[in-house]
C-alpha cells in the first residue's frame, strides 16, 4: 500500500499543500477531484517526487522516504521505480517507434536486455490493444492510443502503484473511452492506483475511495457513492454541483 503523511509544499510563500495526509490500500483505486489550482497535480508529483515536499513522509510498499532533507540518488530511483506516471500530455519520445518508447526505459532504468525489454514491451502493447502500432511512430498514433503507449510505457516497470493525472482530458470523448476502459481492467486485475480525474463516471463506477481536494487540503474523503450522493462539505457540494 501507500500512505502519505503530513505532505506540506509551498511555491515561494505559496502554500500549495498543507499538511496532506493520504492511505490506500493495496490493490484500491483511489479518484482525487476537486477544483482548479487546489493542488491535485501538485500531490500526485509529490508521490513520485518530481515536485519535492517541504515536509511529509512517502511509504510506498517498503520504501519510505522522508523528506524536506537531501533525498539520497539511490532513494530517488527505488522509488520512482515503484511508483508509475501517466499524464495529461502523453509525453512520448516523438522520434522513437512505439516498441522503443515502451521498450527503451527498460534498457535504462531497469537494465534489461534489448530482447528481453522488447517481448515485454509486445506483449503490454498487446494488452492495451496496440500490437499492431509497435512499428509506428507516436505522431501517426491518436491521442487515445498514444496514451495507451504511455500507460503501456510506465506498466513495464512494474510499478507496485500507478498515478494518473487526468489521463483523458486532453481527448475528444470517445478516446478517452478507449483510456478508461484500459485503466478499468488495470483497477480489475488489482493495480493500485491514484487517479486524478474529472470523469465522474470513472470515480463513482471504478474508484473504491474518492478524495476531494481544496485549497491545499483533503476536505471530505470516502466512499465514492456516499459522497457523490450525500456530501458532507459545503465546497464538495458546491464543486459537485458544478461538474455533475
Ligand atoms: P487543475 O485541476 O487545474 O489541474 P490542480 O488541483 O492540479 O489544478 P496544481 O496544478 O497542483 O492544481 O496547482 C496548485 C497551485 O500551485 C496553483 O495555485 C498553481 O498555480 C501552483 N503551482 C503549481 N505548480 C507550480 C510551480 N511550479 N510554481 C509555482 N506555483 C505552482
Ligand atoms: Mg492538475
Amino acid at each position: 500500500g501507500v500512505d502519505l503523511e503530513h505532505i506540506s509544499k509551498r511555491f515561494g510563500d505559496h502554500t500549495v499543500l498543507d499538511d496532506v495526509s493520504l492511505h490506500v490500500d493495496p490493490g484500491s483505486v483511489t479518484a482525487m477531484i476537486g477544483p482548479s489550482g487546489a493542488g491535485k497535480s501538485t500531490f500526485l508529483r509529490c508521490i513520485n517526487l518530481l515536485e519535492r515536499p517541504d515536509s511529509g513522509i512517502i511509504r510506498v510498499d517498503n520504501h519510505e522516504i522522508v523528506t524536506g532533507r537531501r533525498i539520497p540518488a539511490r532513494e530517488l530511483t527505488a522509488l520512482r521505480r515503484t511508483v508509475g506516471m501517466v499524464f495529461q500530455s502523453f509525453n512520448l519520445f516523438p522520434n522513437m517507434t512505439v516498441l522503443r518508447n515502451v521498450s527503451f526505459p527498460q534498457e535504462k532504468i531497469l537494465g534489461r536486455s534489448r530482447e528481453e525489454a522488447d517481448a515485454r514491451s509486445l506483449a503490454l502493447l498487446d494488452r492495451v490493444g496496440l500490437k499492431d502500432k509497435a512499428s509506428s511512430h507516436p505522431a501517426r498514433c491518436s491521442g487515445g492510443q498514444q496514451q495507451r503507449i504511455a500507460i503501456a510505457r510506465a506498466l513495464a516497470l512494474s510499478p507496485s502503484i500507478m498515478l494518473f493525472d487526468e489521463p483523458t482530458s486532453a481527448l475528444d470523448p470517445e478516446l478517452g473511452l478507449e483510456v478508461l476502459a484500459v485503466m478499468r481492467e488495470l483497477a480489475e486485475e488489482g493495480m493500485t492506483m491514484i487517479v486524478v480525474t474529472h470523469e465522474m463516471s470513472f470515480a463513482r463506477d471504478v474508484s473504491d475511495h474518492l478524495v476531494v481536494m481544496a485549497d491545499c487540503h483533503i476536505i471530505e474523503q470516502g466512499d465514492p457513492h456516499e459522497i457523490m450522493t450525500d456530501p458532507k462539505e459545503e465546497r464538495t457540494k458546491r464543486f459537485l454541483r458544478a461538474v455533475l
